[in-house]
């Protein structure tokens, strides 16, 4: 893509830097890919290039993990092979034991049916800053309750949970200028038991619906609905829910006009599947880890829809 208006890339790290017309640069396959007319009513003019910021990529302590905004989708599906590799660093190893989260990785980052370049380039905070539905590192990072930091031109640093940070179709939370610095994902979350569904209308297609379940020690049921709506949708329950109680209660957070309407599937069948998935993820949190899960009724037979199915 020719971005013919771009006068200078300046690489920087810091929002002071940041004035109109300028775009944060992280793996550029998207700023790239779309060229730098479309932004905004006005043309991009500057690339405030993270290239060189070199923030570690992802930092594993007690309370959980961090993945840098400049972390690719390349490095973090190597976590938990480096998590599980005995020479890599002990300490990771012992502070992510038990942590079923991380189950969800490397399908979150499959959910990407990405080719060689954009696997390698893209960007953690290039996906949550582009903000589609079908964003996997928002599921990713939404399902595990992952809160972001971001930092603002005028010095200003807050928190916001992903859910929050992601108000609709290529819509978010940032201001102008903010730069959104990394996620974190807490121990609590990664702690829970998981349950994972993806739905596509192709076999290598886009995400139709990505829904992400949890269920932590004490019974409490957390669900994340990804990519079948504009934004992430979240529901918790104090236990978990009967079938009528969960399809009530998605059917109350999500009105039609939330389901995302695109080439990548119509909105009734993004709601059928959403519950239909919904309703697995419920089956198989409720039965015993590694058993068989009891789909009720309609919902027969389950699906298992891992990669691109
Ligand atoms: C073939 C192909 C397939 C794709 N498939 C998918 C898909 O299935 N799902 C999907 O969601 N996307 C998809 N994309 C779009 C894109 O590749 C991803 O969204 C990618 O994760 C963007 O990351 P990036 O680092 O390349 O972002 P960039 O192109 O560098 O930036 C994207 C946007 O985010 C802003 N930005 C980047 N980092 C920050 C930051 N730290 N703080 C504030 N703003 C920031 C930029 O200014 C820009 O507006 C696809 C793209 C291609 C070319």
């Amino acid at each position: 893509m020719d971005m013919n208006t771009i006068e200078a890339v300046v690489r920087t790290t810091d929002p002071a830097d940041w004035r109109d017309g300028d775009a944060w640069l992280a793996g550029g396959t998207v700023l790239f890919s779309y060229g730098s007319t479309a932004f905004g009513p006005e043309p991009l003019r500057r690339l405030l290039d993270l290239g060189s910021a070199g923030w570690q990529p992802v930092t594993v302590t007690a309370d959980g993990i961090e993945l840098a905004a400049t972390c690719t989708v390349a490095e973090l599906y190597a976590l938990p092979g480096k998590l599980a590799d005995e020479s890599g660093p002990a300490d990771w190893a012992v502070k992510a034991q038990g942590w079923s989260g991380l189950d969800l990785v490397r399908p979150c980052c499959d959910s990407f049916v990405a080719s060689f370049k954009v696997w390698n380039m893209s960007t953690v905070g290039g996906n949550l800053c582009t903000s589609l539905p079908a964003g996997p590192m928002i599921s990713l990072c939404a399902g595990l309750d992952g809160t972001a930091t971001i930092l603002s031109p005028g010095g200003a640093r807050r928190e916001l949970p992903v859910a929050d940070l992601i108000t609709g179709d290529g819509q978010n939370a940032l201001a102008p200028g903010e730069l959104l610095r990394s996620v974190s994902l807490p121990a609590s979350a990664l702690s829970d038991r998981v349950a994972f569904r993806r739905l596509s209308l192709s076999n290598l297609g886009r995400s139709g619906a990505l829904l992400i379940g949890r269920l932590d020690g004490g019974g409490r049921f957390a669900l994340t609905v990804t990519a079948a709506t504009k934004r992430p949708v979240q529901l918790r329950f104090e236990s978990l829910p009967d079938a009528p109680e969960l399809a009530g209660e998605l059917e109350a957070a999500i009105p039609a006009a939330l389901y995302h309407d695109d080439i990548h599937g119509l909105p009734e069948w993004r709601r059928d599947m959403t519950h239909r998935l919904a309703e697995e993820i419920r089956a198989e949190l409720g039965s015993p880890a590694g058993a068989p899960a009891a789909v009720s009724g309609d919902f027969w037979p389950p699906q298992q829809t891992t990669r691109g199915a």
